[in-house]
């Protein structure tokens, strides 16, 4: 059942940690390349890393529907910084619910807790879109344990981590039936990170290349086995797109307070900017995609786990990150030169909407998703009649 009060909890420690720990911070963040640990500390101390995890390791036990708006509030101060605790929030979920006892018992606390993090690890260098293509190897070992050799890409979180699901291959040949996922401890034997890229955005977040050179690793840290690691993969997916799209709605809704209240405040031609019909008309439409954007997020977030999941994710994820980066172009043009300024909250989100359309499958592969699924629905319907035709 339903417990209004921790859902109001949590949202409220959501915006306590957007107002009172992200936005004094995230200046500071965007000149630093370390990682804002305590920050992240907080937010566990918050109950916001537990999210959907049982309340016997410590979590919130939240469904999907209840929790996501977190990532709304989250999203208001730094998208990316939202990004990697939801990423650590979906790979605490994964370990609590399909984890062996034996491995949830020695991670399940740490990481609700923010002692670890966690990271997902499914990108290599020729495979982004095309995730089935994993050339990443595991081999079976006679005594249940696996070894991993390969290399993998855009890991986020990058030897800041204390543990990562990796999605490996588990034949020669490249095919979902072989794809399975293995949490990899940080300190495992073969474990090592390339230099974090370097990106217009956040350079807090460190993002590198992870490479595993002889991993062994013991069964126990198997999460989903041989057949049903590409799945489990893209049940992940599913709910870092909705979360993604929460934080869109996050981004939006900082860009158009800030253009309201300096259109509020800007006197021009004798009366405030926000009096002038084309900035409001300009304002209005950001509004609609922030309502359109938060409609679609929290559909998805109600499905997600049944079969119209994929596809509601997927509407979000399609439409939400453009809205973001309309709404910070259209927020920035209403601050005038002042919206080109450095630091503020505009020119953050300008930069950073952009990075929403990429991240957990871009705006594209949304697009190949839906369109799959209305290509299933034509063929359910029945022919035109023929005079309809003519
Ligand atoms: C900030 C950031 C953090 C990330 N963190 C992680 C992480 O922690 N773990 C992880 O595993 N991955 C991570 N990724 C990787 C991310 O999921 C991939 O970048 C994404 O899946 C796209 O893959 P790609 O970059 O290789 O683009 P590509 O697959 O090379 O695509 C290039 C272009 O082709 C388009 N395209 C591809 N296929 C089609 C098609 N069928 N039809 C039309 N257009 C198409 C794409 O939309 C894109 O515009 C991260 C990425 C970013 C940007």
């Amino acid at each position: 059942m339903k417990n209004e009060n921790i859902t109001n909890d949590i949202l409220a420690a959501a915006r306590h940690h957007y107002s009172e720990i992200i936005c004094p911070q995230v200046d500071k963040w965007e000149t630093c390349s370390e990682y804002p640990l305590a920050a992240a500390r907080e937010a566990a101390r918050s109950g916001l890393l537990g999210l959907y995890c049982p309340g016997e390791y410590g979590g919130q036990a939240l469904s999907f529907e209840d929790a996501i708006p977190v990532f709304e509030e989250l999203g208001k101060g730094e998208g990316l910084y939202a990004f990697s605790l939801s990423m650590h929030n979906i790979v605490t979920f994964a370990i609590c619910s399909y984890g062996e006892k034996e491995f949830r018992s020695v991670w399940a606390e740490k990481l609700i807790s923010g002692e670890s993090l966690g990271g997902f690890v499914l990108t290599e260098a020729q495979s982004g879109s095309d995730a089935a293509k994993v050339h990443t190897r595991a081999v079976i070992n006679d005594d249940g344990s696996y070894t991993i050799n390969g290399s993998k890409a855009w890991v986020s979180l990058a030897g800041i981590a204390d543990i990562y699901l990796v999605v490996v291959n588990t034949s020669e040949q490249a095919g979902k039936d072989d794809i399975a996922m293995i949490a990899v401890p940080k300190d495992a034997e073969g474990v090592s990170f390339g230099e974090p890229y370097e990106k217009l955005v956040s350079p807090f977040l460190p993002i590198a290349d992870m490479f595993l050179d002889s991993v062994t690793v013991p069964g126990s840290n198997l999460i989903f086995p041989p057949g049903k690691g590409l799945s489990g993969s893209l049940m992940a997916i599913d709910i870092a797109r909705t979360c993604i799209s929460a934080g869109c709605c996050g981004l939006i809704s900082s860009s158009l307070d800030l253009a309201l209240t300096y259109a509020r405040d800007r006197q021009m031609f004798g009366k405030a900017e926000l009096e002038l019909q084309g900035i409001q008309w300009m304002l209005a439409d950001v509004a609609t995609d922030l309502e359109a954007s938060r409609l679609l997020y929290k559909h998805a977030a109600k499905y997600l786990g049944t079969p119209e999941g994929t596809v509601a994710a997927a509407h979000a994820k399609r439409f939400a990150p453009d809205a973001a980066q309309n709404a910070a172009a259209t927020c920035m043009q209403v601050l005038g030169g002042a919206g080109l300024l450095v630091p503020s909250a505009i020119e953050r989100n300008y930069r950073i909407a952009p990075v929403m359309k990429m991240v957990d499958g871009t705006t594209e592969i949304q697009r190949v998703v839906i369109a799959r699924s209305l290509q299933q629905y034509a063929a359910t319907l029945p022919p035109i009649p023929e005079q309809e035709c003519q």
